[in-house]
């Protein structure tokens, strides 16, 4: 039997690029508390840039990540196609693998002209609550040939061209225009010859361009010379790889790091050995591997005493992730029965250690396996409706699949804090060399998917309520201090168009003309009041225009005191809304069936009379 479920793993961690999906969800999105968030994207200028992936626990689309992630996926697909097929996992990656593809297509709409990132970080990273009620702006940045954005476009080529080679068998007009994307993209990349963040200077604190573009030339070039069988690309590949980084003060290639969305060097030693065979990169590829393993000249990476290969602090697992996967694919294409054993049994190894086979006996991956992470660092998941990272204290939702970054030092110790976003932020970086990693695993070991995967979440309780308390009394008034909250989060949703209703009915010979309704204090409307039939009448308050949203303290909550006055006789003991509500004046209002609550002309709350 395999180590671990792989196949389970695989469908989770596909899962979880639709728990990141932007834009309008897909009717095949299967996230039952994801709704469509960040529909403006690309209005301040006039490009249509929703869809595509957050990035990771926030809401930025940082497009250099999200290319190398699609890149990564695609990949996975390019060698393992059979394991997607044969784990039942095909159309959920092509699912997913086109949602991102019709982004970058949207992302692209003259050839030297990339959006590559939409939403600011600061702006972003500033507020803790889930996508479908940001309200902050979110600015649409580009690359274009004043300056520059040759990894940005080298690599979103790259992602293009990869994917074209997945989508050939089942949609070939889609691979077309994804090859047609992708030449125009390398072509600028290879012609302009500039650093992204000299265009999109806000990605540099966070996916700043450390290793230059030269190894997205490499790359770029080989994906197209991959989807196209075009030599000149393979030409190009070859003749750029010279510019790749060595090591300092040599000419050996670098290998003391791996493929990551800063660097794809790595990706090239091991994929030009196995286009061209030929001595240089597989020298180059094994070294990088085995400073992974065995070490050169007595150095290595750092490993833990339970096994972890720990590059970097921040998202360790990650590293471990993309180099068992390029491992993998490196193992299956030589012949050195050595080497070949060497670098696979590195990846199965650095896997099963994320999922569960290391000293805490823990899975690293939400959702999976044993004692599996449960406060990751991800807005949305989390679902506060407060803009508090630290409330409600546990997470609402399970964001099935999702890799966290694990932890930092070669010491196996690691906080399940959702606060922690070194060790406990998931992102669809983090996932893409993991999933195509897991989809080689189940090739060779099995580990069946689960079945009846997702079951739909249940909410923690109502979503969006009114909260009601006597605020005063007297003999011919009653005066109501009403909440309207809104905690929602399956999906998170803000209401816009809100009203409620306070019946109560008339007493005596008391008429509707002898009434009134006033507020002293309200975040809505005044009320008004109205008939519902027979001695019934309400008092209702419009709250319409009023954004209610599970934003913040303020944001998800709206007050209204109102006073129902009568001139006649008043008892409120038989007022409908009156039953179950606190009536000592002053006590704190408590969540209340009786006063309804409408979003326009549906009810959404409540029961009337
Ligand atoms: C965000 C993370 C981000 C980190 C560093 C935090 O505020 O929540 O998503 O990775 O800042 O930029
Ligand atoms: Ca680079
Ligand atoms: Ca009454």
């Amino acid at each position: 039997a395999p180590a671990f479920a792989y196949g389970e793993a695989l469908q989770k961690s596909l899962f979880f690029y639709e728990a990141q999906q932007s834009g309008a969800l897909p009717d095949w999105n299967r996230v039952s508390w994801r709704g469509d968030s960040a529909m403006d994207d690309g209005d301040d200028v006039g490009v249509d840039l929703t869809g595509g992936w957050y990035d990771a626990g926030d809401h930025v689309k940082f497009g250099f990540p999200m290319a190398f992630s699609a890149t990564m996926l695609a990949w996975g697909a390019v060698e393992y196609r059979d394991a997607y097929v044969s784990s039942g996992q095909l159309t959920h990656l092509l699912n997913n693998l086109k949602f991102v593809n019709d982004y970058f297509i949207k992302a692209h709409p003259s050839p030297n002209v990339l959006y590559g990132q939409v939403g600011n970080g600061g702006r972003d990273h500033a507020w803790w609550g889930p996508a479908e009620a940001m309200q902050m702006e979110r600015p649409a940045y580009k690359i274009d040939a004043s300056c520059g954005g040759s990894e940005l476009a080298g690599e979103t080529a790259a992602a293009m061209a990869a994917s074209s080679i997945v989508f050939r068998p089942t949609n070939p007009s889609y691979a077309d225009t994804l090859v047609t994307h992708a030449k125009q993209l390398y072509s600028f990349a290879d012609t302009v010859r500039k650093k992204y963040t000299d265009c999109i200077s806000d990605a540099q604190g966070y996916y700043n361009s450390h290793s230059g573009f030269n190894d997205e030339l490499v790359w770029g070039a080989i994906w197209l010379h991959r989807a196209t069988n075009e030599a000149a690309y393979l030409a190009k590949a070859e003749s750029y790889y010279d510019n790749l980084s060595n090591e300092p003060q040599t000419t050996i290639k670098s290998y003391k790091w791996t493929i990551a969305w800063d660097d794809k060097s790595y990706g090239a030693y091991v994929l030009l050995h196995k286009l061209t065979g030929k001595q240089r990169y597989l020298d180059d590829a094994n070294r990088w591997l085995d400073w992974w393993t065995v070490g050169v000249d007595g150095a290595k990476v750092r490993y833990s005493p339970g096994g972890q290969a720990v590059l970097d602090r921040w998202g360790s697992l990650r590293y471990a992730a993309n180099t068992s996967f390029a491992a993998l694919v490196h193992s299956d294409s030589i012949t050195d029965a050595a080497r070949k054993a060497r670098y696979h049994d590195f990846a199965v190894r650095q896997i099963d250690y994320a999922l569960g086979d290391n000293p805490r006996n823990s899975s690293y991956v939400v959702g999976f396996g044993a004692n599996p992470p449960k406060n990751p660092h991800h807005r949305t998941a989390h679902g506060s409706y407060t803009d508090q990272l630290s409330f409600p204290e546990q997470t609402r939702h399970t964001l099935y699949g999702a890799l966290v970054g694990g932890p930092p030092d070669p010491n196996d110790a690691y906080t399940d804090k959702r606060d922690d976003y070194v060790m406990n932020e998931v992102a669809t970086d983090y996932n893409a060399g993991f999933t195509s990693a897991l989809a080689r695993l189940y090739k060779e070991y099995g580990g069946a998917p689960a079945t009846g995967f997702p079951a739909a979440e249940t909410p923690d309780g109502p979503e969006i309520f009114v909260e009601a308390g006597v605020n005063a009394s007297g003999g011919n008034f009653t005066e109501i201090k009403a909440i309207v909250r809104n905690q929602s989060a399956w999906p998170a949703r803000v209401l816009s168009d809100g009203s409620f209703r306070y019946y109560f009915t008339l007493d005596g010979t008391t008429t509707a003309s002898q009434l009134s309704v006033s507020s002293a204090y309200t975040q809505c409307a005044a009320p008004t009041l109205h008939q519902a039939g027979g001695s019934t009448y309400y008092a209702e308050i419009d709250c319409s225009g009023q954004e209610i949203a599970p934003a913040g303290q303020s944001q998800h909550r709206r007050e209204v005191q109102f006073r129902i006055a009568s001139a006649g006789t008043w008892d409120p003991a038989n007022d409908w809304s009156y039953q179950g509500i606190p009536t000592t004046p002053g006590t704190t209002p408590a969540r209340t069936e009786n006063i309804t609550l409408y979003s326009g002309a549906t009810k959404i709350w409540g029961d009337p009379p």
